[in-house]
């Protein structure tokens, strides 16, 4: 492997005006109207909603969905009663490799997709670079993976997308060199840069060196009623044993990963009871996480999009993006990379399941041994040793060249 020069420049651009919209909000993202259809609690879990449907069913289905999200759950069930059925978990797992191939594994042949290339690299946090934690205030990343994904970002612009607020998931990382995209994409500090007409209430800001910085908050109109929202889901659920309320700044978790099972039904149940007050807000499911989020048409996959733009990148056959997650929120970036046929998803799964990634990676440990964090690698050929040599304005220098000695 190899990184050479292709020489490209930052421009500065004046701050985006506000467009003619209350909010400067595009129309591609903007909420969908508040004075649409009554807000009908068996939508919760898809978008599209449906039409019509009884509260019980609703209820059932959000229970069924809070089971069916914990695979861990299912799978240790099966591991703990008999030995046949390891072996049938372990053989579907070793048959749905053959669909999303180790990126281990399969590193030869996506280096030589990368060859002369330059990568963009997008990670999720929670279950990708940490592994998931009973108290999710402790979801540490280790100093082996700190130390891999800071040298990936000595070569490649690296960005983390999480469901985490922006300020918690920098916590958790601690590198500077990094961007960062928190509540789903609805917080995105990334660098100046033009941009399309497309974000009309990207501001200017500076992080917290005090660089400048570009500051995209789509949902900024949703932080009153998310604070509200979180107070109220803080107050309904007190009183179950385990159950944790975060506050993600543009979304809330509700956790209940140390919720005993019989009372999963019980906090959905005032988890509905709180969304049916606010029809501008929506239902989705992580591990063993109920997030609510602001319907709004921006996800994981548009903030990929976003971020890509924001660093010069959209509109290149030349960029590789690849993006590493393992949640359900996570696809909506693997759907973006695969429809627009450029790039790759790769799951961080144990369990098979369906996914719009290319590859797969077993858990965060394979994560932080993939070739991609590690150029320095002897197993790596012809990576510079010393980074330092290279140029500051390096991401947007280098593409990847894979054999070259
Ligand atoms: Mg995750």
């Amino acid at each position: 492997m190899d990184l050479k020069s292709n020489h490209t420049s930052p421009v500065l651009t004046d701050t985006a005006p506000m467009s003619n919209s209350r909010l400067g909000i595009h129309s591609a993202i903007r909420p969908y109207p508040t004075n649409g259809p009554a807000f009908s609690s068996n939508l919760f879990l898809t978008i599209p909603r449906k039409k019509s449907g009884i509260l019980d069913d609703v209820r059932s289905s959000l229970f069924d969905t809070m089971k069916s999200s914990s695979p861990t759950h299912n799978m240790l069930t099966k591991e703990s009663s008999t030995e046949t059925a390891l072996s049938d978990s372990d053989l579907a797992y070793r048959h749905w490799l053959l669909k999303y191939p180790s990126a281990l594994a399969s590193f030869e042949q996506i280096a030589k997709n990368a060859k002369g290339k330059r990568i963009a690299l997008f990670l999720d946090y929670d279950g990708t670079l940490s592994p998931i934690v009973d108290n999710p205030d402790q979801a540490y990343m280790s100093d082996t993976m700190r130390a891999a994904v800071s040298n990936v970002a000595k070569y490649f612009p690296t960005a983390i997308i999480s469901g985490r607020s922006r300020d918690k998931v920098y916590e958790f990382v601690g590198l500077n060199e990094l961007y960062y995209a928190g509540s789903h994409g609805m917080d995105i500090m990334g660098p100046v840069r033009p941009f399309s007409s497309d974000y009309k209430n990207c501001i200017r800001s500076t992080d917290k060196q005090g660089k400048e910085v570009n500051l995209f908050q789509p949902a900024s109109e949703f932080l009153p009623m998310i604070e509200e929202v979180f107070r109220s889901l803080v107050e309904i659920t007190k009183d179950i044993v385990g159950a944790k309320v975060e506050n993600n700044k543009f979304c809330v978790s509700v956790h209940y990963r140390n919720v005993e099972e019989k009372s999963w039904s019980t906090l959905g149940d005032y988890v509905n009871d709180i969304l049916k007050q606010y029809p501008r807000l929506r239902l989705t499911h992580g591990r063993k996480v109920l997030e609510v989020r602001p319907i709004l048409a921006w996800d994981k996959g548009k903030a990929v999009e976003f971020l890509l733009e924001s660093l010069g990148l959209m509109n290149s056959d030349e960029i590789l993006p690849i993006y590493v997650g393992d949640d359900r929120t996570d696809e909506d970036a693997f759907k973006v990379l695969r429809e627009a046929n450029r790039g790759y998803g790769i799951i961080v799964s144990s369990v098979s399941k369906e996914s719009d990634a290319f590859y797969s990676l077993r858990d965060p440990s394979e994560v932080s041994q993939d070739p991609f964090l590690n150029f320095t690698s002897t197993s790596c050929h012809g990576i510079p040793q010393d980074p330092g040599e290279m140029e500051e304005e390096k991401h947007d220098t280098l593409t990847f060249e894979y054999g070259v000695v």
